[in-house]
């Protein structure tokens, strides 16, 4: 393209940053303000704007129409910023974006695929004009974040992550597809909003929900033979089967539960190097057992078992607590996904009870509910052990379990506190915690870009244990020190190659790679990142 066209391409345009030459043998001449801006002069007007703005959500509505025009001085401002807009273009931000999706909506990002287009899904897919994707986020919008069911509004998600992936682990942004799949919503109120853009009815389920997902699935081989998908945001009902039936067929994965698990076991593995002891003298209590819990205990199971424990002595370690109480062996209707978990034991129906009989190391808090640390839960766990673990990992921050401030608080400053949203530090007996954020996004980049450039065809168990272990490696002594048991976010890019040439070799030693192994795997690896830099045209 040229012209209009060319400036109007938010892939190829640069703004006021296109040279004189290209100005000349583009058409651009007239088209744009005379003077010639550097990127940097550019980021400085962004940043400029962006801190104009008042309310996080318009910083989001910012940065998403940025997106829209320029996409390479967006990534470069992202990539540049990240610690600051990671809670806009995730965590917390993003959600209160989706609820409000159909009011702010500017234009479409992603592809929808609607049980009205039953039997067109393949079609819908060759619309997409980059016939090269590599990386699909996918969500129906029933579990977003810990807000519940959005419906199609929870496009924003698949958008998100996505950019994390380019942010993150340098995925190029033309590999990238964001889809969501329009089943109907059960939230009543986007079922009488006239501006609401799904259908209008209850969430479809059984076996035509299932013909669905399938033809999906059928459409993406068609159209993208290698693309890896990534499952975000469903349903408890359908995440942890879907997942089960599509695991060793295709290229998934399921964000919350196993992406999950993998940032929650390098919170816990860091803790463990930090204070010198073993995993598998750890117990656990888990508040809330449903996609992330139980993700997270399979994974521990796992790594315990590759340290020597047997699959049921390290099942016995992990605890969980559901909005009924304690799953234990007696309880009946538990879930599939519990079952492993139902151990022997009395049933109890109130949390701090279950604190002081199982006498936990660790509480990691998956509820989606806020408050359910309370004061005499975290004393307590203090009271128990000399370095209390508290993880209140349930988003956006609003539904932590407990703040940073009151882990801290209450546990006389000795809690190893980790969340899921940002919390800001905390200054308290004359010391400043940093406390750490155990965001998904240290581990799923990396993985997707150990696995893209592989062209792995499975996502496996180990791919994840081993990203857990690398990312803990990354935590320093001084991140240590002020209480973070995760590496800087500004590292970010060097912890996501790490993570991929660990998953590539996995992906080659389990013979699921299909690229031929290079001489230098990092090497290769790193070469593919894109960078977010202008490309000269002429
Ligand atoms: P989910 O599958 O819906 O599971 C929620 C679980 O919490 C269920 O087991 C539910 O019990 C239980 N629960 C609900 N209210 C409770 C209460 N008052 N007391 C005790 N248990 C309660 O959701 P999920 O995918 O696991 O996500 C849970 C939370 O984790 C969300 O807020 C999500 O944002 C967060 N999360 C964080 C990260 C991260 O930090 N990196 C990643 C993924 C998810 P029943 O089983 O009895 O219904
Ligand atoms: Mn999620």
């Amino acid at each position: 393209p040229t012209g209009v066209q060319l400036v109007n391409d938010p892939f190829l345009n640069k703004g006021t940053a296109f040279t004189k030459e290209e100005r000349i043998a583009l058409g651009l001449r007239g088209l744009l303000p005379p003077r010639i801006n550097t990127m940097e002069e550019q980021v400085e007007r962004v940043m400029g704007n962006y801190y104009s703005k008042t309310s996080d959500l318009e910083k989001y509505i910012f940065l998403i129409a940025l997106l829209d025009r320029n996409q390479t001085l967006f990534y470069r401002v992202l990539a540049d910023n990240l610690e600051e807009m990671l809670p806009i273009i995730y965590t917390p931000t993003v959600g209160e974006a989706c609820r409000e999706y159909v009011h702010i909506f500017r234009r479409p990002r992603g592809i929808f695929v609607s049980a009205n287009n039953k039997g067109h899904f393949s079609e819908i897919l060759r619309n997409w004009p980059n016939r090269n994707v590599k990386v699909i986020v996918i969500t129906d919008g029933e579990r977003i974040l810990g807000l519940g069911d959005l419906g199609v509004a929870g496009m924003g998600i698949p958008v998100g992550k996505l950019s994390l992936y380019i942010a993150c682990a340098g995925i190029h942004p033309s590999l990238c597809l964001p889809v969501t799949i329009d089943v109907g919503t059960n939230n009543c109120e986007l079922q009488t909003d006239p501006l609401y853009f799904g259908m209008q009815h209850q969430r479809i389920r059984g076996d035509e929900y299932d013909s669905l997902i399938e033809e999906f699935i059928m459409a993406v081989r068609d159209n993208f033979p290698s693309a890896l998908i990534q499952f975000e945001d469903f349903g408890n009902v359908n995440a942890f089967r879907l997942l089960q039936k599509y695991k060793d067929r295709i290229c998934m994965f399921n964000d919350d539960i196993q992406g999950t698990a993998s940032v929650a076991l390098a919170g816990l593995y860091a803790v463990m190097r930090m204070n010198s002891t073993e995993l598998t003298d750890q117990k656990i209590l888990f508040l809330g057992a449903g996609e992330a819990g139980t993700g997270i205990g399979d994974l521990i199971v796992s790594a315990m078992q590759a340290e020597g424990l047997s699959q049921e002595d390290a099942r016995r370690k992990c605890w969980f607590y559901d909005s009924k109480g304690l799953v234990v062996k007696d309880r009946e209707h538990l879930a599939e996904h519990k079952l492993p978990y139902a151990h022997e034991h009395k049933y109890i129906c109130d949390f701090e009870e279950a604190v002081k009989e199982l006498r936990p190391t660790a509480i990691i808090g998956v509820s989606g509910t806020a408050g359910g640390f309370t004061r005499s839960i975290i004393s307590e766990m203090a009271k128990i052990n000399e370095k209390p673990i508290i993880f209140a990992l349930s988003n956006p921050t609003s539904n932590a379990e407990c703040t940073a401030k009151e882990a801290y608080l209450w546990s006389e400053g000795r809690a190893v506190f980790a969340s899921g949203s940002p919390f800001e530090p905390v200054h308290l007996f004359g010391k400043t915690f940093y406390p750490g954020q155990g965001n998904n996004a240290y581990i799923f980049p990396g993985v997707g870009l150990g696995v893209v450039t592989t062209k792995s065809r499975h996502v496996t168990e180990e791919m994840f244990l081993e990203a857990a272990r690398t990312l803990a490696s990354q935590v320093s002594e001084d991140d240590f020190s002020c209480g973070n048991i995760y590496p800087p976010l500004r590292n970010i890019r060097d912890v996501s190659a790490r993570i991929a040439l660990r998953v590539a070799e996995i992906a080659y030693d389990q013979g699921l790679a299909e690229v031929l192994r290079p001489d230098d795997l990092d090497d290769f690896i790193r070469s593919r990142m894109y960078e977010p830099v202008y490309k000269n045209y002429v």
